[in-house]
Formats: C-alpha cells, sequence, structure tokens
C-alpha cells in the first residue's frame, strides 16, 4: 500500500527532472520528486553552473594578466584558487536554492532518498528515515541522469585521478595537469586550471579537439590554446594510468610511439554514462540501447506511463536538451500534443575563452549529406565591437544550401558565442533563409554584426571584409 499517491513522481532533479515537474504541476497535476544528491542535479551542483562560474574567474584573471592593454597599472596582485572554487559553491548553491523555492511554489513534493521502481506506479524511496512508497497514478518519469565514465582499469580516486565531480569540489590545484579528453568538460576545465598557473597537458585520441565541432573551429581552439600554453595532442591513445607517490604516470601511444608522461594529477573527461543501475527497469521490460534508456517521440520508453528525460536518454548529454525533454514529457502526461524535441536544431555550446559555439551541421557534415553549400565567414578582427573588447580571437562561420539558403549550421568561435548561436537557433527554428538574415537589421556596434556579415559572405555580399 502506498504511503502517498500522486500523478506523477519524477526521479532526479536535474534540469530534466525539475522542468517535468515545474511543467507537470503548471499544467495541474500532483508531482512528487525523489533526489538522492541536491536540487538541480548534476547541472547546478557539479555541472553547468559551477564551471561556468570558475571560467569567469579565469576570465577575469586573464583580464588581469592583460591590464596594460587597457592602461591600467595594477599593483601586486594574487588568483586564489581556493576561493575561486568557493564562489563557484557558493553560486552553485544559490542555484540549487532556487530549484527548491521553484518547487515550493509550484507545491511540488521534494523527498530525499534513492528512487526504484517497484512496478510501473509504485516508486520506492529509501531515504535517512526509512522507506516510502509512492504511486504515481498516470506517470514516472525517470530523469537520473549520468555519471563521469573512466578508462577501461583506470580508477577516479578523486585525489590522483580526479573526475569533473572532484575538480569543482578541490580547493587546491596541481603544479601539472593531464586532461584526457578534449571534449567540452576537458577543455573548460583546461582552460581554468591555465589560467591559474597549472602546466597542463589536453590528450585527444581523435584527430581533433572538441571533435564533435566543424574543422575550423577545433583547430582555431586547438591554435589558441597552444598559443597561450596548454600542450594539446590529439590523436593520442592513452595506454595506461599508474598514480605513484606524487605523481600520475600516462602512458600513450602516439601513432605507434609509445610514451609516459607525469603530472601531479590526471582529469578523466572521456565521457559520461546514463545512471540506470538500480532503478528496476529490465525487470519491467524498460528496453535500453547501449546503456540509454530508448524512448519515443514523446519521451515515453518502451512501457506505458513510464517516461525518460535527460542524460539518461544520450543524444546530446546538455541540459538544454533534458529541459526541454522534460516539457515534451510532461505535456504528453497532461494529455497535450507536444512538439517533439528537434535533435537537429540544438546549440552546442563550450565556454572556453574564446567560446566555441554551433547548431546544425558541419561543413563537412553537409557535404557528406549530398547538399552542395555555400559557406560565409567572418572574422572577430573585423567586428567593430570586439575590436573594441579587445576580444578578437575566433570568426562565425554559415553554411547554408546554395540552391535554397537554408541555413544548415552555424559555427562559431569568438567573444560570446555562446550567446550569438541563438539568432541562428531561431532562424533555423522558423526556417529562415540567408535572405531573411540579411535583411533583419543588426545593430551597430555588436558582436552580432558578425551574424550579419558572414550570412552575407555566404552570398557573396559582404561589406566589412
Ligand atoms: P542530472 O543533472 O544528471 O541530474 C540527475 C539527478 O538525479 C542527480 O542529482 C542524481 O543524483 C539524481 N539521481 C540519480 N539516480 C537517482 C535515484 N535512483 N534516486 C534519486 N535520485 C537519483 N550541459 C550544458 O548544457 N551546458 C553546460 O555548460 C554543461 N556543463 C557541464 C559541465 C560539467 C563538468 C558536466 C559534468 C556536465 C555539464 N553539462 C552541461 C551537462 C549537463 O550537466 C547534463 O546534460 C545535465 O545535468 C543533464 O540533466 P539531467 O536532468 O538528465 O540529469
Amino acid at each position: 500500500m502506498a504511503n502517498q499517491g500522486f500523478d506523477v513522481v519524477v526521479i532526479g532533479t536535474g534540469p530534466g527532472g525539475y522542468v517535468a515537474a515545474i511543467r507537470c504541476a503548471q499544467l495541474g497535476l500532483a508531482v512528487a520528486t525523489v533526489e538522492d544528491d541536491r536540487p538541480g542535479g548534476v547541472c547546478l551542483n557539479w555541472g553547468c553552473i559551477p564551471t561556468k562560474a570558475l571560467l569567469r574567474n579565469a576570465e577575469i584573471v586573464d583580464l588581469f594578466h592583460r591590464a596594460d592593454e587597457f592602461g591600467i597599472t595594477v599593483g601586486e596582485w594574487r588568483a586564489d584558487y581556493a576561493q575561486a572554487i568557493q564562489r563557484s559553491r557558493r553560486v552553485a548553491d544559490r542555484m540549487a536554492k532556487g530549484v527548491e523555492f521553484l518547487f515550493r511554489k509550484n507545491k511540488i513534493t521534494l523527498l530525499a532518498g534513492v528512487g526504484s521502481l517497484k512496478s510501473k506506479s509504485i516508486v520506492e524511496v529509501k531515504g535517512k528515515g526509512g522507506v516510502e512508497i509512492l504511486e504515481a497514478r498516470r506517470a514516472v518519469i525517470l530523469a537520473t541522469g549520468s555519471e563521469p565514465k573512466s578508462l577501461p582499469g583506470v580508477a577516479i580516486d578523486e585525489t590522483q585521478v580526479i573526475s569533473s565531480n572532484g575538480a569543482v569540489r578541490t580547493e587546491t590545484r596541481p603544479a601539472s595537469l593531464v586532461v584526457i579528453g578534449a571534449g567540452a568538460v576537458g577543455m573548460e576545465f583546461a582552460d581554468v586550471y591555465r589560467a591559474y598557473g597549472v602546466e597542463v597537458t589536453v590528450l585527444e585520441a581523435l584527430p581533433r579537439v572538441l571533435p564533435l565541432e566543424d574543422e575550423e573551429a577545433s583547430a582555431q581552439i586547438a591554435r589558441l590554446f597552444t598559443r597561450r600554453g596548454v600542450t594539446v595532442r590529439t590523436g593520442v591513445k592513452v595506454v595506461k594510468v599508474t598514480p605513484g607517490k606524487g605523481s600520475v604516470a600516462v602512458e600513450i601511444d602516439a601513432e605507434g610511439t609509445r610514451e609516459t608522461l607525469t603530472a601531479a594529477q590526471v582529469l578523466m573527461a572521456v565521457g559520461r554514462a546514463a545512471r540506470t543501475k538500480g532503478l528496476g527497469l529490465e525487470a519491467l521490460g524498460v528496453t535500453m540501447d547501449r546503456g540509454l534508456v530508448t524512448v519515443g517521440p514523446t519521451m515515453e520508453t518502451a512501457v506505458k506511463g513510464i517516461f525518460a528525460v535527460g542524460d539518461v536518454t544520450g543524444r546530446q548529454m546538455l541540459a538544454h536538451k533534458a529541459m526541454a525533454e522534460g516539457v515534451v514529457a510532461a505535456e504528453a502526461i497532461a494529455g497535450r500534443s507536444p512538439r517533439p524535441v528537434d535533435y537537429g536544431n540544438v546549440p552546442s555550446c563550450t565556454y572556453c575563452r574564446p567560446q566555441v559555439a554551433s547548431i546544425g551541421l558541419s561543413e563537412a557534415a553537409a557535404k557528406a549529406d549530398g547538399r552542395e553549400v555555400s559557406v560565409g565567414r567572418f572574422p572577430f578582427t573585423a567586428n567593430g565591437k570586439a575590436v573594441a573588447l579587445g576580444e578578437t580571437e575566433g570568426f562565425l562561420k554559415v553554411v547554408a544550401d546554395k540552391r535554397t539558403g537554408e541555413i544548415l549550421g552555424v559555427h562559431i568561435v569568438g567573444p560570446e558565442a555562446t550567446e550569438l548561436i541563438h539568432e541562428f537557433a531561431v532562424g533555423r527554428t522558423l526556417e529562415a533563409t540567408l535572405e531573411e538574415i540579411i535583411h533583419t537589421i543588426h545593430a551597430h556596434p555588436t558582436l552580432s554584426e558578425a551574424s550579419l556579415e558572414a550570412t552575407l559572405a555566404a552570398l557573396g555580399q559582404a561589406i566589412h571584409i
């Protein structure tokens, strides 16, 4: 017999879970959420938000180094890494409290404990105070997220071999660091540690950093990181990681040549695995594909009444994708007909300096898709606002269908790239063509003028280059 009954029970309160819960409540459903860590999940507590706070610190440290350029004389100064971490923790705490506030506002019950499914409508919650049984009259939403992966045979001890979980909590920094994996998480931490004087080496098995980005973006970021003193090595396989006294040995295979690197610490950033263990999914017939929960367009799993959103479903493991899926699940449960998530139009963002953002197809992917493309590029060196800001590194690149002008993909390396990308996100949702972008007046001087100019360039009409 259930202790409490709700229309919907959501397991996990990261961006997928908390957004689904709020949207369900807005649609008149009685909602309980279950969380075994902190409200807000990985994103608010250990992922997106604390890392952005650290990157802001790194940006300020970089600006202090450039003070002369702005005619500012700075006396003796010191960048205290412990305080950067403490600030980042305060920012995360504030955001997690914000989720609790939103739950109270929307009359959502929050239960602390580990949730698992006893049947398709019964959720057991094991908390500090004992076991509670919840009935989900309409649906259960799985939003249990993901956890860091490691390489086979390499244990993450959060001391010498750390994951992002350890990195966002540790107030000391190593003298030297090997980052394994040059995806967004690896490159963001490499940038933070570099700014704080750590000798950083980034290792990537694939031929380029940020391997999911357009080749030009990867090349530019590798160049700029190298210029700032980060050692970037791509196409190298890590064979063995051996923690020793005071240092870690990292054996690599670089195109057939074995080499051993040593560093005070290793940061494992090789991706994340969905958290599905112990949820009781197999017994209920929820189907999985390579460890990820399989869902249909309304986020329902193979079992009617069980939905899954966010990292646990794979595809792009991003907070905004999780939130969009949360809304779709909630609306479907409430009996609406939600528009499915458009996975081809999810912005991808890396918040290192300069930032990297993209949407849609890379130039190579568009060509591989058989499209005849026109490409327009605009460098930030030719953008007045970027010059005034002193942030001229990078470019904006538009890839369009040559015949129709359809915007197939946009790739940005540069200041506020992660904000600029949304012009094209909206444009693509509205199926805007190059012509429509160029007939939109962009204010001067703005970074957004680079969007206009790259679009003009794709039509052979760029003015300022
Ligand atoms: P999560 O945020 O992972 O939350 C799931 C929650 O469920 C967790 O709190 C977990 O403890 C809880 N849980 C799991 N199992 C149970 C259970 N059985 N019972 C109760 N509770 C349970 N994405 C971006 O879009 N932008 C970024 O800038 C960005 N930066 C990142 C930086 C780092 C270092 C990391 C690690 C990730 C980053 N991400 C970023 C990815 C982003 O954090 C995830 O995509 C997002 O958090 C996924 O949301 P979610 O709701 O699926 O799950």
